[in-house]
């Protein structure tokens, strides 16, 4: 889905002709439950108010017409002036669904974030900068071949502030997991440095006793 579209259309405001509520900005399921017909629209507006005066007395109008227990909410298409009534099965029926925009409104920052520094892959050992990189491999969320890619640039890059972020952080990955720690040796190794068994410092690969906690090694 396109996000700017979402924030756009979730920002609108348009009231129900029953209650005067404001309706509710939802992304419609894959598919129409009601007729088995598509959506015509993946985002679409609905009047959650459970006090709506459609909502309430609908009820009792199919448990009399069709002796089963659903209701309607009233529901607006996108660029459309006028709505029409879409039967719900329960109270809860796309409450799930609610767009909220601070929510994507993060979520397309994020997305801004990391597509930018992705793009800066290609030039941050050129550059020697260790930010696109490092907050690629810590960032959970990002593209998974991005954040491989990043590990790799870490060695290259040759920056040890990128251990303790790495050290400190949990990763969901396995293998990006895997991958950083492995790049973490190879610096470590590449810069002739260890971490210290018993405090995690960095220090000199040949020492004996850590400069740290006073600990031999
Ligand atoms: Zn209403
Ligand atoms: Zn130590």
């Amino acid at each position: 889905m396109d996000i700017e579209r979402c924030i756009k259309l979730a920002s609108e405001e348009h009231y129900c002709p029953h209650c005067q509520q404001r309706l509710s900005c939802c992304e419609a399921p894959p598919f129409h439950v009601g007729d088995g017909l598509g959506w015509g629209s993946d985002i679409f507006f609905i009047c959650l108010n459970d006090e709506c005066s459609l909502f309430t007395k609908s009820w009792d109008e199919f448990e009399e017409r069709y002796g089963h227990s659903a209701s309607c909410r009233y529901m607006l298409l996108p660029g459309e002036k006028k709505g029409s009534p879409m039967m719900v099965g329960s109270t809860i029926a796309f409450t799930g669904s609610i767009i909220d925009v601070e929510t994507l409104t993060k979520q397309g920052q994020r997305y801004e974030c990391q597509k930018k520094y992705t793009e800066q892959l290609e030039t941050c050992v050129a550059e020697n900068n260790l930010q696109p990189a490092l907050c690629l491999v810590i960032d959970d969320l990002a593209d998974l071949d991005a954040r491989k890619r990043a590990c790799d640039l870490l060695v290259d890059i040759n920056s040890l502030d990128c251990i303790d972020p790495i050290r400190n952080h949990k990763f969901i990955h396995g293998e990006i997991r895997m991958k950083a720690e492995m790049a973490v040796k190879q610096l470590l190794s590449n810069n002739h440095k260890q971490e210290c068994p018993f405090c995690m410092e960095i220090i000199k690969s040949q020492a004996k006793i850590c400069m740290h906690c006073g600990k031999d090694i």
